[in-house]
């Protein structure tokens, strides 16, 4: 199976990240949203992001142009019928992303691999709604997608060998960094980093240390980059229950119940930075 042309569906933080890191590999890119608006913004985010990096001289200015040029967009999803390959990273909705995938499955030509972005929601599931279970997989890349080198590549129950080399051979290619992971709750990242997050949030509930204290114990005596409640903010707390969430529903498991303060502070909208208020307030 060889990756040519992509598809990416969903304009937003994400889908405008993976259009530029496919166009700037070479691929010709159709990134298509519900909303014309979103587009918009998307081509001028994408352009925004590849002048810095002219600036920053790692890029020549005709290389920006021809990398913009390579990214068509529409509203309409029939528009995906030329690519090899299709991500979606639409909104993190289980209802609409079954129906995305209903229409894709139409869209796409045969052979198609139809990918999902998707943080939380079973593969095997989408995979399900379509008549290519063994062409569909999770493609999980991290924000922001054109700095974070890892993507999670998500097997589900159907998904067959040659799926799996064709998107991690593409994945290499574009300078992605690809780990191989079974469909499951949070797949790795998320089932690691919520919890230690909500376990931050335990701390300070139960008034072992403050916020700040908290932080600079794992930013100093751990050499993480940023203290797990300042994380939590960048993430937004709505996020980081939702995600515990699908873990304490999908495992069953009471180690997972999402901390009561978490719940509290989403109860009373403080969702951090996108907020102003988190663990921390924001101008
Ligand atoms: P976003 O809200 O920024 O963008 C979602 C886009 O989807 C919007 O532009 C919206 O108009 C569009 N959309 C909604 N319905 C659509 C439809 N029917 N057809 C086409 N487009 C439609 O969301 P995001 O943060 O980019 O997240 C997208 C996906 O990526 C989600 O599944 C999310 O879980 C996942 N994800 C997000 C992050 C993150 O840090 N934001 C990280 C990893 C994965």
């Amino acid at each position: 199976m060889q990756i040519g042309n992509i598809g990416v569906v969903g304009a937003g933080t994400m889908g405008n990240g993976i259009a530029q890191v496919f166009a700037v590999a070479g691929h010709s890119v159709v990134l298509t949203d519900v909303a014309q608006s979103q587009l918009d913004r998307a081509l001028k985010t994408v352009s925004g992001s590849l002048d810095r990096l002219v600036k920053k001289e790692k890029m020549t200015a005709e290389a920006k142009d021809a990398a913009l040029g390579r990214i068509q967009t529409s509203t309409d999803l029939g528009a995906l019928g030329g690519a090899d390959l299709v991500v979606e990273a639409a909104t993190e909705n289980l209802t609409l992303k079954l129906e995305i995938f209903r229409k894709l499955d139409a869209a796409a030509k045969a052979g198609a691999i139809i990918a999902s972005n998707t943080s939380s929601i079973s593969i095997t599931k989408l995979a399900a709604a379509t008549q290519r279970p063994a062409h569909v997989i999770g493609m999980h890349f991290f924000n922001p997608v054109p700095v974070m080198q890892l993507v999670e590549l998500i097997r589900g129950l159907q998904t067959s060998d040659e799926t799996y080399a064709a998107v991690e051979a593409v994945s290499k290619a574009v300078g992605k960094a690809p780990v191989e992971v079974r469909n499951s709750p949070g797949f790795v990242v998320n089932r690691m980093l919520c919890p230690m997050i909500n376990e931050a949030i335990f701390t300070l509930g139960e008034g072992l240390a403050s916020a700040q204290a908290i932080d600079d114990a794992m930013r100093l005596g751990c050499n993480h980059p940023i203290g797990p409640l300042a994380l939590c903010d960048l993430i937004g707390l709505d996020v980081q229950l939702a995600v515990m969430q699908v873990l304490f529903e999908g495992f069953k498991d009471p180690k997972y119940r999402p901390a009561p303060l978490l719940v509290e502070m989403v109860e009373a909208g403080y969702l951090g930075r996108k907020t102003g208020r988190g663990f921390y307030t924001y101008e």
